[in-house]
């Protein structure tokens, strides 16, 4: 009898095999690629959400356990996948620049505003009102963490690459067994897919799409991530992440021609250089209605478990929620009531 079986190996499923691994527990991974929200994402972590100037919700504490779990993760795979990234702030009027100053006197947003302006000296950008700079940001490699990640599973024959097929799951009292394996807790961390899966499909899970177009341009010169109206993050050699778009209508995975227009029109508002498009991607965010995080154990089946709704913000509340969830599993510390999907029992 194995521990868990964990469905989906995006940044949730990875947040929570981990929690294993770190317990001695037994478990196997299913993934089949069928979602790609961790894979195309721009890997950014910052608790700052630039639009407002304030601070995400609990960005400060997530900061606090997801930077040291990144970097725990690279010298257990020994694989280097997490960088110091500062992020600029393009301000677009005199206002924004007193926001940002009023903003970053205050508790907490003090810690990662930096109060200085900086003055542009890339020729390759436009920018008439400074930019403000977010202190304590950085980038995931997601692709090479996961990829990494699943070549330990493979290697400790912890991984399917498969698909779960939800109907043959079978419910026992103490435990469940899909496909000959009986497990103790199976935990679904499927992101935007478990719009397939009948045991939680219930929840208010919408998503919204993302696209980026990466690009390739030798005059850009650009070190550190850029926030306009979208971002442009560096890749090295190069190649830029331009991005990302959001669409809560379009559900399909595809890349489409209309988010490639209006992100090359974006940039061009702000880059004068030559650039060309060498890729584009798409993703579904799994967004939740009100913003939080679905986590919890299935109100009628007590081994059966969630971790998703990371919205736009996985790489930052992944590790801390798998955390919670893993405490109220084995130890039964109750989940806060803002993550708990208790909070939607009215609609199942
Ligand atoms: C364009 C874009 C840019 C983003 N940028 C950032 C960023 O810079 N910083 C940040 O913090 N967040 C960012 N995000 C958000 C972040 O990517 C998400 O919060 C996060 O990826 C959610 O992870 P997840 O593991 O819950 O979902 P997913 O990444 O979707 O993972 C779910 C996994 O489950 C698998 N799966 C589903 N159903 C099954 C099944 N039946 N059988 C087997 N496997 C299954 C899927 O294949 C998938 O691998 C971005 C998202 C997008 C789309």
């Amino acid at each position: 009898m194995l521990d868990y079986i964990v469905v989906g190996f995006g940044l949730s499923g990875l947040s929570f095999v981990e929690q294993l691994d770190l317990a001695g527990k037994s478990y196997k991974v299913y993934e089949n690629y069928s979602q790609k929200s961790s894979r195309v994402a721009g890997g950014l972590y910052n608790p700052v959400i630039l639009k407002r100037f304030t601070l995400a919700w609990q960005g400060d504490k997530h900061m606090e356990e997801a930077v040291p779990f990144y970097k725990h993760i690279e010298t257990k795979l020994q694989q280097s996948f997490v960088s110091q990234l500062p992020v600029l702030r393009r301000f677009n009027a005199v206002e924004e620049q007193n926001a940002w100053f009023e903003a970053s006197d205050k508790p907490f947003l003090n810690e990662f505003l930096s109060s200085e302006l900086i003055r542009n000296t890339n020729s390759a950008l436009e920018i008439p009102y400074q930019f403000g700079k977010v202190k304590h940001t950085g980038r995931i490699n997601i692709e090479v963490m996961l990829s990494s990640y699943i070549q330990y599973l493979k290697t400790n024959n912890n991984f399917e690459n498969s698909s779960f097929e939800h109907d043959k799951v079978i419910l026992k009292e103490d435990h469940v067994e899909y496909d000959g394996i009986k497990a103790k807790n199976i935990v679904f961390a499927e992101g935007f897919g478990v719009k397939n899966n009948p045991f939680f499909n219930y929840l208010p899970l919408y998503g919204n799409k993302g696209e980026y177009i990466v690009i390739k341009s030798k005059a850009l010169k650009l070190q550190d991530a850029v926030k306009s109206s979208i971002f442009i993050i560096p890749l090295g050699e190069d190649v830029y992440k331009v991005g990302a778009t959001y669409n809560n209508k379009d559900k399909s995975p595809e890349i489409t021609s209309v988010a490639r227009e209006e992100l090359q029109k974006k940039l061009e508002r702000f880059m004068c250089v030559e650039y060309e498009v060498i890729d584009q991607v798409a993703g579904i965010r799994p967004t939740v209605r009100d913003r939080k995080p679905l986590i919890g154990t299935h109100p009628k089946y007590q081994n059966m478990h969630i971790l998703n709704g990371l919205g736009s913000r996985g790489i930052l509340i992944g590790p801390t929620v798998a955390k919670e969830l893993y405490a109220s599993i084995e130890k039964r510390i109750p989940l806060d009531q803002e993550i708990d999907i208790k909070r939607f029992e009215a609609l199942r």
